[in-house]
């Protein structure tokens, strides 16, 4: 498809993501958004939409924003740089981390789609992106392929989508497997998912890096890093590989600016000795363990809560019993959590809205105590997403008093 050449578009969905494609297209004369009985030549979905329903639906090839992001940008003749970071958890940070160290312009699921830098005025146009990528727009992105790649790790989510675990690890694969000699691959090795997923390719192209081999090579990064926890190490090791990559110089001189990324074990509050830590992006088992490892967990208050996801929490339950975490459920599933927990760990007690649960949590805690919101659910049974989970948060914190 000749991307210089008139063109028309559907543009499904309502969204941040469609409202960003419809104003690129009248940025652009020779594109035109049409209805779907209007003959398009391409549609752009969002990442929320179903791929396969779509498909079934119609026969022009659908695309994400990403994919018409980059075709467009070439149309106008520029090459920029894309390091992308995809993975089930750490991506957001990984992304900011990265653009960060090179002063590169953030794009993608981070929050700021592509397209919103795709303007005829190339010279208007960033040289590198940092551009975070979701499992959903990497299955939406048929031939995008990125110059660096970071892989952070594996794990169960998405399920509800992908079907398989499989069919997911393939599809967070398949964009190094597109990548060639003069791009890179940073991974994780000690992933058995990212591991499993490789095996039935070919040896891959790219540099292919593992970011923990790197680990001596960046000692003094990591003590300086102001992020908390084990796996922030690993998001740190991540992007300082892909930044070494793409620029090498040292980076340790950018260490002290690095800032928390909110929702992400993000300190909101120190009152009386007790630290309120908003981590509303811990929406799975897998994160929220990240976070207590992160912390000493029995000097933790846990929140958890909201709408569970299809995964395993037993991994989670193991180390809150044996840790004697002390926890409070709250939301649609916090009885889920009261079930399995209430009688053998220092369950704090059931609430239904988060809000309580703060108020609970303050009602118990002790100087050097840590109330941590890691809730492992979705956040819509009581809020539109965890950005308004976590800005809830920070303000009920911020109203409690001695
Ligand atoms: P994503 O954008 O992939 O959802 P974030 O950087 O927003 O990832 O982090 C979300 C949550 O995932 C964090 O609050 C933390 O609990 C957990 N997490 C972050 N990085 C990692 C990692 N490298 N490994 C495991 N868990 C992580």
């Amino acid at each position: 498809m000749d991307f210089t050449k008139p063109l028309k578009i559907t543009v499904f969905g309502a969204g941040v993501t469609a409202t960003a494609v419809r104003k690129a297209i009248t940025r652009f004369p020779h594109l035109q958004e049409v209805a779907t009985d209007e003959h398009p030549e391409i549609g752009i979905l969002s990442p929320g939409l179903v791929t396969a329903d779509y498909q079934a639906k119609y026969t022009f090839p659908l695309i994400s924003e990403i994919e018409l992001a980059d075709h467009l940008i070439k149309s106008t003749g520029k090459t920029p740089t894309y390091l992308v970071v995809s993975g089930t958890n750490g991506k957001t940070t990984t992304t900011h981390l990265l653009g960060h160290f090179l002063d590169a312009a953030l794009a993608g699921n981070i929050g700021i789609p592509l397209i919103d830098y795709a303007t005829p005025d190339a010279s208007k146009i960033p040289d590198v992106f940092a551009l975070e990528m979701s499992s959903y727009q990497i299955e939406q992105s048929p031939t995008f392929t990125p110059h660096g790649y970071i892989l952070t790790n594996i794990t169960e989510d998405h399920l509800d989508r992908h079907g398989t675990m499989a069919h997911y690890a393939e599809l967070k694969i398949i964009l190094a497997t597109r990548q060639s000699a003069k791009h890179c691959f940073v991974y994780n090795s000690d992933d058995d998912w990212t591991r499993k997923a490789l095996q039935p390719f070919p040896p891959l192209r790219p540099t292919t890096i593992d970011f923990l081999s790197e680990r001596e090579r960046y000692v003094a990064e990591i003590a300086d890093s102001p992020l908390l926890g084990e796996h922030n190490v690993h998001n740190l090791l991540a992007a300082l590989t892909m930044a070494t990559w793409f620029r090498p110089a040292s980076y340790l001189n950018k260490i002290n600016t690095i800032k928390a990324v909110p929702h992400r074990l993000e300190p909101v509050r120190l009152l009386n000795d007790i630290t309120y830590i908003n981590d509303s992006k811990g929406t799975n088992p897998d994160s929220t363990l990240a976070a207590l490892r992160s912390v000493d967990p029995q000097s933790v208050l846990l929140l958890l809560g909201g709408r569970r996801k299809q995964a395993s929490y037993e991994p989670l339950f193991a180390v809150i019993r044996n840790d004697q975490v002390r926890v409070i459920g709250f939301g649609e599933d916090g009885p889920f959590f009261e079930e399995h927990l209430a009688t053998s760990t220092a369950w704090l007690g059931l609430t239904e809205t988060m809000t309580q649960a703060i108020h609970l949590a303050h009602n118990n805690a002790h100087a050097g105590d840590i109330v941590l919101l890691s809730p492992s659910c979705a956040s819509f049974d009581e809020f539109h997403n965890f950005e308004e989970r976590g800005n809830v948060f920070r303000d009920v914190v911020s109203t409690l008093s001695t």
